[in-house]
C-alpha cells in the first residue's frame, strides 16, 4: 500500500492502490447487468469502496452506455462527491451510494433499472415489497431458509438525491434487516460487504422479481 499523500492545502488523500482493480470489476459488472437487460442505455450505476478512512468511492460516471462500460468510465470520489481520480461527472445518484455505504458499512453498491424491479416497485401501496417462500432467498447474505420473509422498502422517486439522501439513510437504519430497496417507477438498490456479495444479491433479487412478476402478471397486487 502506498503511504497517504498530503496535499499542499492539508487534505489527506486516501491510498488509491485498489482503485484500478475495482474500476475493472465495476466495468465488468456493469456490462454484465446491461447484457442481462437490467441496466439498458445509460441507466443504473455501480460503486465500490476504495478506502473507508477517509471514505473514498469508485463509482460510474453519468451518461455512459452500460453496454460499453470501461474502467476509464469509473472515477474515485470523496464523501463530498468531489472527483479525486479519473475524469467525468460522478453518477447523479452518488449521494445515495454514499448514504448506503455510511448506514450499512457496505463495501459495494449496485443499482439497476430492470423491467421487473420497475413493475414491482409500483405493485404495492403499503411502502414495501414482501418476498417469501422461495429457495433462491438463501442467496441473500445471512439467509438460511426458504421460509425467510424479505421486506424491501419502496421509496418515492426524486431528481434530487443529494437532498433525499438523509431520509434514505434514516430509512435504512430503520430497516436493518432489508437486503435492498426499491425506488418507485425506477429500480433496485442492493449492496454487499464487497462487489462479489453485491453482485450475488442483485442476481438473486432480480431473479425473484422476475418470478413474482411473471407469476402474477403486471397487475400484481400484494
Ligand atoms: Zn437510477
Amino acid at each position: 500500500m502506498l503511504a497517504r499523500a498530503r496535499w499542499k492545502h492539508g487534505l489527506t488523500l486516501p491510498s488509491l492502490t485498489t482503485f484500478p482493480a475495482l474500476a475493472r470489476q465495476l466495468a465488468d459488472i456493469g456490462r454484465h447487468c446491461y447484457e442481462r437487460g437490467w441496466a439498458l442505455g445509460t441507466s443504473g450505476n455501480f460503486s465500490a469502496v476504495v478506502s473507508k478512512e477517509p471514505l473514498t468511492l469508485a463509482i460510474t460516471t453519468s451518461s455512459v452506455d452500460k453496454g460499453l462500460l470501461e474502467p476509464a468510465h469509473i472515477v474515485a470520489i470523496d464523501e463530498g462527491r468531489r472527483v479525486l481520480h479519473g475524469s467525468g461527472t460522478p453518477s447523479a445518484e452518488a449521494a445515495l451510494h454514499l448514504a448506503i455505504v455510511r448506514s450499512r458499512g457496505a463495501g459495494a453498491v449496485l443499482h439497476t433499472h430492470s423491467v421487473w424491479s420497475t413493475i414491482l416497485s409500483e405493485a404495492t401501496t403499503d411502502g414495501s415489497l414482501t418476498i417469501e417462500g422461495y429457495e433462491m432467498l438463501k442467496g441473500l447474505e445471512g439467509v438460511r431458509s426458504h421460509e425467510h420473509r424479505e421486506r424491501l422498502p419502496i421509496v418515492e422517486n426524486t431528481q434530487n438525491w443529494a437532498a433525499a439522501a438523509p431520509q434514505i439513510e434514516a430509512m435504512l437504519r430503520e430497516h436493518p434487516e432489508a437486503h435492498g430497496f426499491l425506488i418507485r417507477g425506477h429500480g433496485l438498490y442492493t449492496w454487499g460487504k464487497d462487489l462479489a456479495e453485491a453482485k450475488r444479491q442483485i442476481e438473486i433479487l432480480e431473479f425473484l422479481f422476475e418470478v413474482m412478476g411473471r407469476k402474477r402478471g403486471v397487475a400484481w397486487q400484494q
